[in-house]
C-alpha cells in the first residue's frame, strides 16, 4: 500500500491529481486479501475512461492481473481467457499474430481488458459483446470468484450490468473471448473500406487492423501527447418521432436506425454544429479533428474539463433538445 501517489501517469487525461492510497493487484488472492475495501475506493485499469475533478480521497486498486490462456479450440473457433489487467490493444495484436479473428476492428482502443466489458467497448461496427463468452469477477462483498455469462452481463450500447445493478460490486479478473479461426470481415463502416481501397491491400484481419489504426491515429489525439479519454459523450439513442422533427430542420444530420422505433445520432455531429470543434479555454479544449473528444493540453484541471463538458451539454440541449450523456466516468 502506498500513500499520496500521483495519478497523472495512471490515467489518459493526464491530470495532476493524486490518490490518498494506492495498491496494485496481480492475482485473485491479492484482491481477496484487501477485502473489505474502504467505502471510497476505485478499481483502476488503463484509466482511459475517467475524469478526476479533484484529488481522490480513497484507495485506488490497480488491476494488473495478467495472462492469456487458450482454454478451448475446435475446427473453427478458439476460446481464450485473458487477465483483466492486460492492455487491450496488446491483446488485439496478439490475436492478429495468432490468426484469431474478431478483435481487429477494436484495434488501438486505449484501456485494459477488464474494463472492456463494463462499457461494452465498440468501434467500427463491432462491440465486445460480439466475441464475449463469459467473465470471472470477484464479488467485493463476499470475496468469491463468480462467473458471469453473456446474459448476466446485460450488454447494451456502451453499457452493461456493471454500469447499472452491479455497479461497484465486482472486480473483473478474467475475460473469456470466443474468436474465429475463419475470418468474417466487418467493413460496414465506410472509412475502413476507403483506407483499404486506397492502400490496395487485400482484405485480412491484419489489413483491417492497420486501417483502423491509421484512421484512429489521424482522427484521435494520442493520450501520451495530449490528454484525453476518447469519446466524452455517448451517441444519443432517440425516438424516431423526435428524429423526424429534427431531420426536417437539419436535413444533413446523420441518422443510424436501431430497430423500428429508435435511431442513433452522432454526438460529434451535434457538437460540431455548435462550433465547438477546436475550442480552447486555458488548457481545456475540444479536439481539432473530433468534436466528441475533450482534451487536456497540459495543465488543465479536471474541474475545468468538466465545466467545458457541461457547457457543451447545455448548448446541445438548447439547440437540439437532446441531453448528451457522458461516456466517461466523472469522479466528483
Ligand atoms: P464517425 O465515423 O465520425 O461517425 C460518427 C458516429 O456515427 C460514430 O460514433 C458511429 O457510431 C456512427 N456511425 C458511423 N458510421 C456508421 C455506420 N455505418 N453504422 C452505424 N453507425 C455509424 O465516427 P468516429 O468518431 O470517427 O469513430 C469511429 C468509430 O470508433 C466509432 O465506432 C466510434 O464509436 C469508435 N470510437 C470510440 C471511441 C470511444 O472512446 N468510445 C473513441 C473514438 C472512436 P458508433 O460510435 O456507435 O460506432
Amino acid at each position: 500500500m502506498e500513500e499520496n501517489i500521483s495519478l497523472k501517469e495512471l490515467h489518459t487525461f493526464g491530470l495532476n491529481v493524486q490518490t490518498a492510497q494506492y495498491t496494485l493487484v496481480e492475482t485473485e488472492a491479492q484482491v481477496q486479501k484487501l477485502l473489505p475495501l474502504p467505502a471510497a475506493h476505485l478499481i483502476l485499469g488503463g484509466g482511459s475512461n475517467m475524469l478526476f475533478t479533484k484529488d481522490f480521497e480513497g484507495l485506488v486498486v490497480h488491476n494488473k492481473i495478467r495472462g492469456i490462456e487458450l482454454v478451448e479450440e475446435d475446427e473453427k473457433t478458439v476460446l481464450i481467457r485473458v487477465g483483466g489487467g492486460e492492455v487491450w490493444h496488446l491483446l488485439v495484436v496478439w490475436c492478429i499474430e495468432q490468426g484469431y479473428a474478431g478483435l481487429e476492428n477494436l484495434s488501438l482502443i486505449p484501456g485494459s481488458v477488464g474494463a472492456a466489458p463494463i462499457q461494452n467497448i465498440g468501434a467500427y461496427g463491432v462491440e465486445l459483446k460480439d466475441v464475449f463468452d463469459r467473465l470471472e469477477a470477484i464479488n467485493l462483498s463476499t470475496g468469491k470468484v463468480e462467473t458471469l455469462n453473456f446474459e448476466a452481463c446485460a450488454f447494451g450500447y456502451r453499457d452493461s450490468i456493471f454500469k447499472r445493478k452491479a455497479k461497484g460490486k465486482y472486480l473483473i479478473t478474467r475475460v473469456f473471448l470466443r474468436l474465429s479461426k475463419e475470418a468474417t470481415f466487418n467493413i460496414s463502416y465506410g472509412a475502413i473500406q476507403q483506407v483499404l481501397e486506397a492502400s490496395q491491400t487485400p482484405l485480412s484481419i491484419r489489413s483491417i487492423s492497420n486501417a483502423v489504426i491509421k484512421i484512429r491515429t489521424q482522427k484521435l489525439p494520442d493520450p501520451k501527447k495530449i490528454g484525453n479519454s476518447g469519446s466524452f459523450f455517448k451517441n444519443p439513442i432517440v425516438e424516431n418521432t423526435v428524429v423526424a422533427l429534427l431531420q426536417k430542420k437539419y436535413p444533413s444530420m446523420p441518422v443510424y436506425p436501431i430497430g423500428n422505433d429508435k435511431s442513433k445520432l452522432a454526438a460529434g455531429w451535434l457538437i460540431d454544429q455548435l462550433g465547438w470543434k477546436g475550442y480552447r479555454k486555458g488548457d481545456a479544449g475540444v479536439h481539432e479533428q473530433q468534436a466528441l473528444v475533450l482534451v487536456n493540453y497540459g495543465n488543465a484541471k479536471g474541474s475545468e474539463i468538466w465545466a467545458l463538458a457541461q457547457e457543451i451539454q447545455a448548448s446541445v440541449q438548447e439547440k437540439f433538445g437532446i441531453l448528451l450523456e457522458p461516456e466517461v466516468n466523472i469522479l466528483a
